[in-house]
């Protein structure tokens, strides 16, 4: 692994029981990179994410983050190393605020969060700052979802995991969201995102993966994998 990779993992084989859902996976996210994983329904995408945080036990394979490997260890240790995984559906506590659902991401971290943490998350989020002292559960689907990203966020991660933060969401709200990905990319975090929407995740991230029953089918930059009408046909949807 080069200085410059965050995440590597080659050969990664993981299931839930006999069988092995990922079938060797040989997956790289670079320092600073946004890496889109598309596919569709049930191609291992979560599985992945899953794997990579120790919530899935690997069979084989290496995983390794900022040269250090975390094959084996548990979630906690996993935290430690910086991976930081924001789940598929939103984890809201729906009647604490949304300025205490956010801090909720720093319970792990041996330091405190200073205030001005907060401030800088929230520049990115502007639509949170305006209802930081309001009960989550009032807020729209898509600004829970920038929530749940604001509180990864918190755990100050080198690696922030999203599972289809699109998922549920207007189309508009995604590009909106999508955008304050990049902006946190262009900030220098690592993101590694999980859509089935491949048009919207290719028009922000720098390279993308393509699963189809746990494997690999298809790489490349974020250009060349748009650009491939057939690929998109085949295994996106077409959307
Ligand atoms: P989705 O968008 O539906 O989450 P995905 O690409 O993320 O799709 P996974 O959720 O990783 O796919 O599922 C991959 C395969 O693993 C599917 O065949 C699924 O049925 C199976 N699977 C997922 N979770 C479990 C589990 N807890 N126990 C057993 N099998 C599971």
């Amino acid at each position: 692994p080069g200085a410059m990779d965050t995440l590597i993992t080659d050969g990664l084989t993981a299931g839930y029981g006999a069988a092995d859902v990922l079938q060797g996976l040989r997956i790289r996210v670079g320092q600073g990179e946004l890496v889109a994983l598309l596919g569709a329904n049930g191609a291992g995408k979560s599985t992945f994410l899953r794997t990579l945080a120790g919530l899935v036990q690997p069979t084989a394979g290496r995983i390794i983050m900022n040269d250090a490997s975390i094959h084996g260890l548990p979630p906690h240790r996993i935290v430690e190393h910086g991976l930081a995984l924001v789940p598929e559906g939103r984890q809201v506590f729906p009647d604490l605020t949304v300025a205490q659902n956010i801090e909720l991401g720093a319970y792990r971290r041996k330091d405190r969060p200073g205030p001005e943490e907060l401030e800088t998350i929230l520049r990115r989020f502007p639509r949170l700052r305006d209802r930081l002292h309001s009960p989550a559960g009032l807020l729209s689907g898509g600004e829970q979802q920038m929530m749940a990203i604001a509180r990864g966020l918190m755990a100050k991660p080198k690696l922030l995991l999203l599972d289809e933060p699109s998922l549920g969401l207007a189309p508009a709200m995604t590009e909106e969201l999508y955008a304050i990905l990049a902006e946190l990319r262009d900030d220098g975090m690592t993101i590694l995102l999980v859509d089935q929407m491949a048009t919207l995740a290719l028009a922000v991230a720098d390279r993308g993966y393509v699963l189809e029953q746990g494997r690999v089918v298809a790489e490349g930059s974020a250009d060349e994998l748009r650009a491939d009408k057939a690929l998109i046909d085949a295994y996106l949807g077409g959307d």
